[in-house]
This record gives C-alpha cells, structure tokens and sequence, in this order.
C-alpha cells in the first residue's frame, strides 16, 4: 500500500472502532466480530496474545490511518494512558514513535509512511524494541535474531545496519554500559572502534 487518503476521527481510548459514518474504522479488522474476538487488542502483558493482536493489524487494511489517528490522539500521553495495540504498535512503541516524531521533527504522516511502507529494517526495530530511560533501549521479545528481507540480523547488527546504512564490521560492543543495551547510538562495530583509536593517536 502506497501513501493513503487520511479520513481522521479523533477518539480517546484506542481502538475505538466504532462506526462513524463512511470511516476509515468501518474497515478495521479489529472492528469485525466474526475474526476478532472482544478484548484482542488488549493482550496485557501476554507475549502469545500480543502477536495474535499484531497478525491481526498485519492484515488490516486500514493500518496507517489507524496508527496516524493514534499518534494525533495520543500526543502527549505517558505510555500509562496508551491502551491496546494499534497498527502493531504497543503503547510503548507508539510512544517512542511519537517521542521520534518530535526530536526529529518527522511530520506524523510521514512517519507513518516510513514506519509501516518504506523501511522494512526502522519497522522490524522499532517493532520489537522499547525505550528506556537514558535513552537507552531494549530488546522486548525472546528471539535473539530475525530475518529482515531474507537477511539475518541480531538485534544490534538490526540497530546498527538501521543507523549507519550498512552492515556491522566485526563484533559490535555496547558503550552506554547498560547490559544488552541495542540503541542505535551506544553501540559501536569494530570499524567505528578502530577510526576512533586512529583519531586519538
Ligand atoms: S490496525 Fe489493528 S488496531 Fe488499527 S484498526 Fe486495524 S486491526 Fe484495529
């Protein structure tokens, strides 16, 4: 799906998929009671419903409006008052994508387009990463690599290859100090290492 036609109704609990005339909710799956059953898109903290919820945005038609009319809706919010999955996205992630939206200055729409249509590597991070504190971040699910357009990455080959546009050299080391830490700007491949030794002779 390419750039979409922007429909916005703007709710205050996700997902609202309640009809509201010829909208974009009118088209969710989450909304169809026949696939989805009540309460789905609120896994809690279940890791196996979580992926149930997300293969059902996966399928959704209507994900990009969905996640842009969270981003609108959402703004501010701290992650406590996000609820449900919305276009794959937890409320932490859909946090952390709108933190990025404003220290990066990304228009919503744009961020959309890019998180869910342009760069399969920024969604299979952010898909399964959170932000912590310090700006440091963390890898959320169990699988220690994933397989991103028929390549294998670990999560920091994934960090690394997303933030300087090729793949890691060498061992790739953590500089934050922070144990399993995978930001993209606290970690280091062995290139990066040996510029930094050359610069300091
Ligand atoms: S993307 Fe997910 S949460 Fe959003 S409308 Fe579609 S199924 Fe529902």
């Amino acid at each position: 799906m390419g750039r979409v036609t922007l429909h916005i109704v703007h709710n205050h609990h996700a997902p609202d998929t309640t009809s509201h005339g010829d909208t974009w909710r009118d088209h969710a799956v989450c909304a169809k009671p026949d696939i989805t059953r009540p309460n789905a898109m609120f896994p809690d903290n279940d890791a196996v419903d979580l992926e149930l919820a997300r293969g059902i945005c996966a399928s959704c038609p209507v994900k990009a409006m969905c996640l842009l009319d969270a981003l609108e809706t959402e703004q501010g919010r701290g992650t406590g008052n996000r609820h449900g999955v919305r276009a794959g996205r937890t409320p932490k992630q859909r946090h952390s994508l709108y933190m990025r939206s404003l220290r990066e200055r990304i228009p919503f729409e744009d961020l959309v387009d890019e998180v869910l249509f342009r760069d399969p590597l920024r969604e299979a991070f952010e898909r399964r990463t959170e932000s912590l504190e310090g700006g440091h971040v963390r890898w959320t699910i169990r699988k220690t690599a994933v397989h991103v357009q028929g390549q294998r990455y670990t999560p920091w080959q994934l960090a690394f290859h997303l933030s300087r546009g090729r793949r890691a050299a060498g061992t790739i080391r953590t500089t934050c100090g922070q144990e399993r830490c995978v930001a993209p700007d606290h970690i280091v491949d062995a290139a990066e290492r040996g510029n930094g030794r050359r610069a300091a002779a």
